[in-house]
């Protein structure tokens, strides 16, 4: 072979387009293809080893095939057989290979240097061959091999060629790799320009940003250009939420994975949520980098919230519900719990109707809200359906307590304008001091317990808890747990006290007062259960109870000619039940009860709460016959405009105003003005607690028509008050 066919050979490869593409098989091909047609053998291929535990045949001509191989892709079995075993079954063979590059055998079965693939050659009846290594930056990648059936030296020339077309060949194989390289390259970065996730790589040395995709602008509204190579204060994030964002990077920069949401505004004022993930990397040549991925979540977060909102708020007032107060009370340890409760409530919303009480409720809530924005108080729920509750935090002295809760109540006490009308929330306001608290009750149970208390109050409807309410709470519990069985077992009794007609000087009835056997405490009086029984709901049954025995025992003194009359206390609920006047009707029918001998007493504060309601009652119970009194009278506040309304029969000053007239003048002046009034509106007067005969005297001289008290006789049972009637027989019995 001349030089210049030699040039013509290598020029016919590296001008090719197979070489210039980097198409490694195609030149391998090629380059095959012209080495059989210069030189004289019978075989030539090309063979990659991929790794040690592989080879593969790229390429290959030869005398044995030389017909259908010469131009033809190489069949797939013969590419399945590589011409050279694989790097770990040859080890000698491919040190001689790197070493030395070139093998040139003249006698395979001689030649140490291919005794591991000599078999191989044999099989093949290769005798002699030049197999050079083709290599990329001294690294072995592969063989390209002359064999021939015969033996022949391999001339200096013939080695110079076939090294320099294994040159052109590693060339190619270089070129292929690096296109490829560049192929996935592209390949990754397309994909990562495609994501909707925000992802950038962050130098942590030199804490500036090496590389952001598009995201990061259709996210944030700011262009790759302002951030791409800047310094890692240019981003957002650590110019809007700069703690933290640093203390991001220091976790990263300590090898840790750091992730959250952080809330960003873009330039036009927008806000988003950002969820991020940082994670530190190192290359293989040892540079430290971040991968942040981040994406918007505004929309999730947003859903979030809404269902956050659904779950932990009352949709009518925007407050937090109770669920969400008790969790957050729960990890509270210190701070005043404020309980709100509306009294009357319910009689409100079934009087006005629904609408008016909601905008009752978002009344009475936005001015809690007020209260808590002025206190700086977050936790601000309503835990009821007429309930509301706020924790204010940082109150340090009693005079900076007294004066937020007198404000509050204050506030929530001026009148609401519902529409046209105007009316009174009539709030019952209770303070606990959380760290104060035993473990055994919430704070909300003893603002609970505390509420009921306040509910009760004259005027101010407010208390603080203390351990004496729990105390009495405690022993309500007992006593509510015993009630349950005491109508069954026959534990109530009835008692009579004695009214006295003072103008007569005649006993003209009798009071009923029901005492209770309790089991082991003794007799208790009702100042000890009423209160339970009425809150519990359980007075319907007593209530019932003390009416039915009341109307049986007039029934018999009737039937034995006593004529008195019979004062039944009702209490408040069994008054709004709506069963009473069934109740009585259906007594004073059964007993046949003569007209005006049964006497019904309420409080006049029980008989405020609902006027319209009451009056109505009264009207229809006084055509029945039955009797009214106002029992307790001057403790609470009727209007005479209401005692006018009222078909009320008869008024009963209460004790504390008799108790006093000794020492008081203006108890006096108060009885004489209330038995003026009862005298004008031709209402029947009684006086209670009458202990002492000038007390007596003082009532009758005003000529205050009856008395009650111990000073004729406490409550007696059935048997007793009898024999007192008949030891006061002397006066005459009407
Ligand atoms: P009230 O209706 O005002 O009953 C009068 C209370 O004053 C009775 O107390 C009676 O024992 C007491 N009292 C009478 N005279 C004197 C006196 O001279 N001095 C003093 N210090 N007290 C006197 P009691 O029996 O403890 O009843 C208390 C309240 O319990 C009653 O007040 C009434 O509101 C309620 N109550 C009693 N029985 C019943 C009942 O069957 N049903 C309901 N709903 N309430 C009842
Ligand atoms: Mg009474
Ligand atoms: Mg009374």
């Amino acid at each position: 072979m001349t030089k210049r066919q030699f040039q013509h050979l290598l020029e016919t490869i590296v001008n090719s387009t197979q070489k210039q593409e980097g198409q490694f098989k195609e030149t391998a091909e090629l380059a095959c293809d012209l080495l059989s047609q210069s030189l004289e053998v019978d075989n030539i291929g090309v063979c990659l080893f991929s790794g040690c535990e592989t080879s593969e045949l790229i390429a290959q001509t030869g005398s044995q095939s030389h017909s259908s191989l010469n131009k033809a892709p190489l069949s797939h079995d013969l590419l399945n057989q590589a011409s050279r075993p694989p790097q770990r079954l040859c080890p000698n063979y491919v040190e001689q290979l790197k070493r030395g590059r070139i093998i040139d055998v003249l006698d395979v079965k001689q030649d140490y240097r291919v005794a591991e693939i000599s078999g191989h050659l044999s099989a093949n009846a290769v005798v002699s061959n030049l197999d050079v290594a083709i290599r990329i930056n001294g690294h072995l990648e592969g063989v390209l091999y002359l064999e021939s059936h015969q033996p022949r030296e391999w001339s200096e020339s013939e080695i110079h060629i076939v090294s320099q077309v294994a040159d052109q060949l590693a060339l190619t194989l270089a070129t292929q790799r690096a296109y490829d390289t560049d192929e996935r390259l592209s390949l990754f970065l397309k994909a990562i320009e495609q994501s909707e996730q925000i992802s950038m790589v962050v130098n942590l040395v030199t804490d500036r940003v090496e590389y952001v995709n598009g995201a990061h602008h259709a996210i944030s509204g700011v262009p790759k250009q302002q951030i791409l190579g800047k310094p890692l204060a240019c981003l957002d994030f650590f110019k809007q939420s700069p703690a933290q964002a640093e203390a991001v990077l220091a976790q990263v920069k300590q090898g840790k994975i750091a992730k959250g949401n952080t809330q960003l505004t873009r330039e036009g004022g927008e806000s988003y949520w950002l969820r991020y993930r940082v994670r530190p990397f190192t290359t293989p040549r040892g540079n430290h980098y971040a991968l942040v991925t981040a994406e918007d979540c505004s929309e999730e977060l947003q859903q979030q919230n809404e269902l956050e909102r659904l779950a932990w708020r009352c949709s009518l007032t925007g407050l937090y519900n109770r669920s969400y107060f008790n969790r957050a009370l729960e990890k509270l340890r210190n701070g005043h719990l404020m309980l709100i409760d509306l009294r009357g409530f319910k009689r409100f919303n079934d009087t006005y109707g629904h609408e008016k009480g909601d905008s009752l409720l978002i009344e009475v809530a936005r001015r809690i809200k007020h209260f808590a924005s002025v206190k700086k108080a977050e936790l601000v729920a309503r835990v009821g359906s007429d309930e509301f509750a706020l924790v204010l935090e940082g109150i340090e002295d009693e005079q900076s307590l007294d004066y937020a809760i007198k404000r509050l109540y204050h506030q929530l006490s001026l009148p609401v304008q519902v529409g046209a009308e105007s009316f009174e929330a009539k709030p019952a306001l209770s303070v606990v001091e959380i760290d104060a608290l035993e473990a055994e009750f919430s704070a909300l149970t003893c603002a609970d317990i505390a509420v009921q208390y306040a509910k009760k109050k004259q005027g101010s409807a407010i208390q603080i808890f203390n351990h004496a309410l729990l105390n009495t709470f405690k022993e309500d519990a007992l006593i509510e747990r015993d009630l349950q069985a005491a109508l069954k077992n026959r534990e109530f009794e009835l008692y009579y006290q004695p009214l006295k007609d003072l103008g007569r000087q005649a006993y003209i009835g009798a009071e009923a007062l029901i005492r209770w056997h309790h089991p082991k405490k003794g007799v208790l009086y009702p100042g000890a259960f009423i209160d339970i029984a009425e809150q519990t709901g359980m007075i319907a049954s007593i209530g019932e109870w003390v009416l039915e025995a009341a109307c049986r025992q007039l029934n018999l003194w009737q039937h034995h000619n006593i004529n008195i009359s019979m004062h039944v206390n009702v209490s408040a609920r069994q008054f709004f039940s709506t069963q009473l006047y069934d109740q009585v009707w259906q007594l004073v029918t059964r007993y046949r009860i003569r007209p005006n001998t049964l006497i019904l007493e309420i409080t006049e504060t029980e008989l405020m709460e609902d006027v319209v309601y009451a009056t109505h009652l009264c009207k229809e119970l006084a055509e029945l016959g039955v009797g009214l009194a106002i029992d307790d009278f001057g403790t609470g506040y009727s209007s005479m405009r209401y005692l006018k309304q009222f078909p009320i029969s008869k008024l009963k000053i209460d004790r504390s105003f008799i108790s006093d007239l000794n020492v008081s003048r203006e108890s006096r002046e108060i009885v004489s003005a209330i038995i003026a009034m009862a005298k004008a509106l031709n209402l029947s007067l009684t006086a209670e607690g009458v202990e002492t005969a000038e007390q007596e005297s003082f009532l009758s001289a005003l000529s205050c028509h009856q008395a009650q008290g111990f000073l004729y006789s406490p409550a007696l049972r059935e048997a007793e008050f009898s024999q007192f009637l008949r030891a006061n027989a002397e006066t005459p019995l009407h």
